[in-house]
């Protein structure tokens, strides 16, 4: 293990410093500050590593969806053995780089180390290994035999993606459909620039592409080519197509002009960001007064992006109630908040409003929107929420974004063209193997599982390419780190 007394010496967690607010809302690069290739770490990593206890029972594992062997890459960064801890990284995780950059870290919320000191500083070790990994360049995995069998991935997300390489480096012909212009699914189009820059993503893909992996961009499975189609072209479909459709609020002037889902905002952001077209028109926070509906990742990734592009004024409500800012005196436990609760964008400016229950959005008279009625929300004793009498209250904006969750995969081509069964909630229903009702025909990540995060699509990126290996070979050597609930 790394130093048996380390977390006796170091007490503290030091982490890589913000780039200064008003230095990073002048561009779209990383809020976090990344050293350069060849530069010295920015905090003293052999230190921070060397924290962990190395527990008997590592909880930080089952904190982790992937399994990640955290104790055991912690210690080789400890004994500066980069190259292994690469390796160990690497056996678990598909895309460190991903998971070291956006993961809210349960694995920090599990470190028992918690308990009594701030938990070792897990992601940030994370994603130092494996940018050290790119900057030693990553070899291709490129398989010893093909199997002869081919996969389409339909989705190019992280659970499209990690399905793919483990495929791909099993043997297998893969090829992934995306509709969009460029590969990545939310990574690209929904995630921003200063979460993800998209050059970590495409560092990746070009190992990809070097291991055989093929990708088709531009291309909608159900319209260009029918879900029938690609059945009858290849001997097994993974579904990655995402949990993409946004649950609405269906109020009094929805309609308005002016009154946007969250990712009609933040894809032609995103696109903007990296130089791509986008037509006449699409929603600009330049100059307004937004308001965002939504307190989660897609609210606050609208926040930043908003006050990137110059708006007058930014206001969240959320409907939940105000996260505690500190851990309480009787809880020794961290608890997810701790490290989250306030996002970077969150620190740029802008308000928030908790227990905020909108009412209605009100017109200018032409048809725009104009503001927001608003009331605090107020908790029944069934657990109910509704708005408080006597609060509303008018709030002015002249954008606002709609950030409230999605509420499933869109499945109109797919169901019509295949039959293929939903569960209640409308996400794919899949066995215990991934298998949807259809054979040949699995599912992973969002579409499967609902929203979620770029940990679980990894996880169940690698789960499926097990199963689909298994059906494929009769066999499987491929891990499966989670089941499909
Ligand atoms: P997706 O990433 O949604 O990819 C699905 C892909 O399938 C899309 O590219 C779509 O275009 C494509 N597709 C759909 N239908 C078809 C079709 N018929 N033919 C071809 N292609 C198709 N998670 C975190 O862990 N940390 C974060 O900080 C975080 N921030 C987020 C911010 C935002 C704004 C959003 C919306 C989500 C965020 N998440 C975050 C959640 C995370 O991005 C998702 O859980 C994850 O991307 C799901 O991966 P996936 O592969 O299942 O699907």
């Amino acid at each position: 293990m790394a130093d048996p007394r380390g977390f006796l010496k170091v007490r503290d967690r030091e982490l890589p410093p913000n780039r200064p607010v008003e230095v990073r809302l002048r561009d779209w690069k990383d809020t976090h500050a990344h050293r350069k290739a060849g530069e010295p770490y920015l905090v003293n990593l052999h230190d921070q590593a060397g924290r962990c206890m190395d527990c008997g029972v590592p909880f930080c594992h089952q904190g982790c969806p992937l399994g990640n062997l955290i104790p055991e890459w912690n210690d080789l960064v400890w004994r500066d053995q980069w190259a292994d801890a690469v390796d160990r990284l690497h056996a678990t995780n598909n895309f460190p780089e991903l998971t070291g950059r956006i993961c809210p870290a349960p694995c920090e919320s599990s470190c028992v180390l918690g308990i009594s000191q701030p938990p070792v500083t897990i992601k940030n070790v994370e994603v130092s290994i494996a940018d050290a990994a790119f900057e030693r360049g990553l070899t291709p995995q490129v398989p010893a035999r093909l199997t002869g069998t081919t996969v389409a991935v339909v989705g190019s997300g992280p659970a499209g993606l990690a399905a793919a390489q483990q495929l791909t480096r099993a043997g297998h012909t893969v090829v992934v459909y995306e509709r969009d212009a460029r590969i990545g699914g939310l990574l690209r189009y929904g995630i921003p620039d200063f979460k993800l820059e998209k050059h970590i993503i495409d560092q990746r893909l070009a190992q990809m592409e070097a291991e055989g992996t093929r990708f088709r961009h531009g291309v909608e499975i159900g319209k260009d080519i029918t879900w029938d189609a690609l059945r009858r072209r290849f001997d097994a479909v993974v579904v990655a197509t995402g949990a993409t459709v946004p649950r609405d609020l269906r109020l009094p002037g929805r309609e308005l002009r002016g009154v946007h889902y969250a990712m009609d905002f933040l894809v032609p952001a995103n696109q903007v960001a990296n130089g791509e077209d986008v037509p006449a028109g699409v929603p600009s926070a330049e100059g307004k007064h937004v308001v965002v509906i939504g307190g989660g990742d897609t609210g606050s990734d609208c926040v930043g992006t908003a006050l990137r592009q110059g708006a007058a004024s930014v206001t969240t409500l959320a409907i939940g109630k105000k996260p505690p800012l500190t851990r309480p005196a009787n809880q020794p436990w961290p608890t997810d908040p701790i490290l989250f609760e306030v996002s970077t964008s969150h620190e740029e400016g802008g308000e928030r409003t908790y227990l905020a229950s909108t009412v209605e959005f009100l017109d200018d008279t032409t048809g725009g929107v104009v503001g927001l009625r608003v009331a605090e929300t107020e908790y029944l004793p069934d657990g109910r929420r509704e708005p408080k009498a006597g609060t509303e209250h008018v709030i002015r904006a002249d954008l606002v974004l709609v950030a409230m969750g999605f509420t499933g995969p869109e499945t109109a081509a797919l169901t019509a063209q295949t039959g293929v069964e939903l569960t209640e909630r409308g996400l794919l229903r899949r066995g215990d193997d991934f298998a949807t009702s259809l054979p040949g025909v699995f599912v992973a990540g969002d579409a499967g599982r609902g929203q979620s995060l770029v940990v679980w699509a990894i996880a169940e990126g690698r789960a499926v390419a097990a199963a689909v290996d298994a059906h494929l070979r009769g066999t499987t050597e491929l891990p499966a780190p989670v089941g499909p609930r």
